[in-house]
């Protein structure tokens, strides 16, 4: 499946300011950072999506800091932050703790998901994609569905709104975290691993 064209307008790059959210008392406040922004024709982000964004690509920078699956996610709610989250994997050998996983999980009980955004920096695989439909998610912004496609139409079909944004900085991270760590890649996304990894194993 082709993910998403390719063609950008110009760069557009502008200065967010966002000590925003205090979280449950379990998130950092975010500082302030230079982003820049490349958006898909057609594609519009308030600037609270935005802000959640960069905060699930900050988790999934963070995951490959400690050697693990570069995948970070957030839970968005009337304008508040809810949860981060980043793929686990490696560092807990839990083989469900991918990014939306610990992000849903981070979040806690929740009696309804209502009016939630899940942003996500890759297309969801099959589990995750099944726990958003579970909980009835009903807006997904995913950062790029290049380096794995995942079926973002599962979502569709389903009356959830996906807007994918085909960020470059999602598929860099991607793109050298597979060309690193193929084996531990391929067990995250439920293949079979090489012989010699198997072996390892
Ligand atoms: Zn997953």
């Amino acid at each position: 499946m082709k993910a998403a064209t390719i063609g950008f307008p110009e760069e557009s790059r502008r200065r967010l300011e966002f000590p925003f959210f205090f979280l449950k008392g379990r998130l950092p406040a975010l500082s302030t950072c230079q982003v820049s922004w490349r958006m898909l024709p057609g594609v519009t982000l308030t600037t609270v999506d935005r802000e959640c964004f960069e905060a699930a690509l900050a988790e999934a920078r963070k995951g490959l800091e400690a050697g693990g699956v570069p995948v970070g996610a957030a839970l968005q709610r009337d304008g508040g932050l809810v949860a981060v989250g980043h793929n686990e994997r490696v560092q807990r050998n839990d083989p469900i703790a991918h990014g939306e996983m610990a992000c849903l999980r981070n979040a806690g009980r929740l009696t309804s998901y209502e009016g939630t955004t899940l942003y996500t920096t890759l297309s969801p695989c099959e589990m995750c994609t099944g726990a958003v439909l579970l909980f009835g998610i009903k807006r997904l912004v995913v950062g790029e569905a290049t380096t794995f496609a995942g079926n973002l139409n599962a979502f569709k079909e389903r009356g959830v709104e996906v807007i994918l944004l085909d960020d470059a900085r999602c598929k860099d991270l991607m793109a050298e975290f597979q060309k690193r760590c193929p084996d531990v890649w391929a067990e995250d996304i439920g293949e079979a691993p090489s012989a010699e990894a198997e072996r390892v194993i």
